[in-house]
């Protein structure tokens, strides 16, 4: 359905050297396939989204969309675009409108659908996201995990064959994440092509029939879910699908500044999406800190979690420990209850305590 080739894309800074940022995009997208594009911010596929359907007039190469070269002059980018729906990170719902208008408005304007036959399919799609309710209300009394759900309603209103996505869900709070990504599983289970830019990893995995990994510029590694984050065969590719998030601290004596920690483990819960692990890590921190391991400074704190397997952990660090600070007997047993596990070892270079949240 969609044929890339040799495509570059390069932009002129300010000082009027030149930036590449696509430099040499390959690939064959073919119709009912969902693929999520992931990898390093800045390299490029924003623009390769919006190269796709000319917002961003590419610098060379060639985009084929049914068998049409679409940068050949005389293209007729107005129909191209209805082809292609597109939804952003930011909604772009019109606020002086309702929910129904923002939906009706589009096919009424470019492909003539009559009014009455326009708000009867609005309705429809409304009921598909699970908006119907709010069909009279305006932009500004929704949550951002429903303007996203009317942003989706309304790419669907102009029938396109293709939606791209570009990182659907990166503005909205964590907890409406998950009603986003339910409409967009929809859509894949209803065979709608998809291209999803996402930093929703275990997303991606589950949903994709296909990933493409973009580093510096091109298509690095493509391949299925299952080759891209179980057997990446580029080291960049498994670098990037193994990494993990980590906050660490230094604790060397009582006059650390605490409250600090405690801003670190909700921002950082906030920014990777682990909002409900939150209070249970800080409790931990404060029991491990200043209870089961009081004596022992200076202690590195370091909070991590891994993507991909969603593992988390707090790993509570001493340097020239042989053995465990954990007091014996039933001390522990509260935690215990709330925690994944806890994990005595030893280190290279000393003792960790590791809870799992
Ligand atoms: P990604 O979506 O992967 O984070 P982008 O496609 O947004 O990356 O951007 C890739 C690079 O292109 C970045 O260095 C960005 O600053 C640059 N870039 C994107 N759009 C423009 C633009 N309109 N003008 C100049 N530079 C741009
Ligand atoms: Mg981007």
């Amino acid at each position: 359905m969609i044929s890339i080739r040799h495509l570059s894309k390069s932009f002129q800074n300010p000082d009027g050297s030149v930036l590449p940022v696509l430099k040499d995009v390959n690939c064959e997208i073919g119709r009912g396939e969902v693929i999520s594009i992931i990898g390093p911010s800045g390299t490029g596929k924003s623009t390769l989204l919006r190269a796709i359907n000319m917002l961003e007039p590419p610098t060379g190469g060639e985009i084929w969309v049914d068998g049409e070269n679409i940068m050949a002059k005389g293209a007729r980018l107005d129909l191209l675009r209805q082809k292609m729906g597109m939804v952003f990170q930011g909604f772009n719902l019109f606020e002086h409108k309702t929910v129904l208008e923002n939906i009706i408005f589009a096919p009424m304007a470019l492909r003539h659908t009559g009014e009455e036959e326009a708000r009867e399919e609005a309705m429809e799609l409304l009921k598909k996201v699970g908006m119907a309710q709010k069909a009279d209300d305006y932009p500004s009394s929704l949550s951002g995990g429903q303007k996203q759900r009317v942003a989706i309603a309304r790419a669907l209103a102009m029938h396109p064959e293709v939606i791209l996505f570009d990182e659907p869900t990166s503005a909205l709070d964590p907890t409406m994440v998950g009603e986003v990504l339910s409409v967009i599983r929809q859509l894949a289970r209803d065979g709608m092509t998809m291209l999803i830019v996402t930093h929703e990893m275990r997303f991606a995995r589950d949903v994709s029939t296909r990933i493409f990994f973009m580093n510096e510029g091109v298509i690095y590694e493509d391949g299925t879910p299952e080759q891209i984050f179980e057997h990446p065969v580029r080291s960049a590719t498994k670098a990037f699908v193994n990494r993990i998030m980590k906050l660490v601290y230094e604790i060397d004596s009582d006059e650390f500044d605490f409250l600090q920690i405690h801003t670190g483990i909700n921002r950082f819960c906030v920014k990777y999406n682990l909002t409900g692990k939150a209070d249970l890590a800080w409790s931990t921190v404060k029991e491990m800190l200043f209870t089961h391991m009081r004596a022992y400074r200076p202690l590195t704190l370091r909070f991590t979690h891994a993507e991909l397997s969603g593992e988390t952990a707090m790993d509570f660090m001493v340097e020239g420990l042989t053995h465990s600070p954990l007091p014996a007997g039933n001390a522990l047993d509260s935690l215990r209850a709330q925690v994944k596990g806890i994990v005595e070892e030893p280190t290279a270079r000393g003792f960790r305590v590791k809870v799992l949240l």
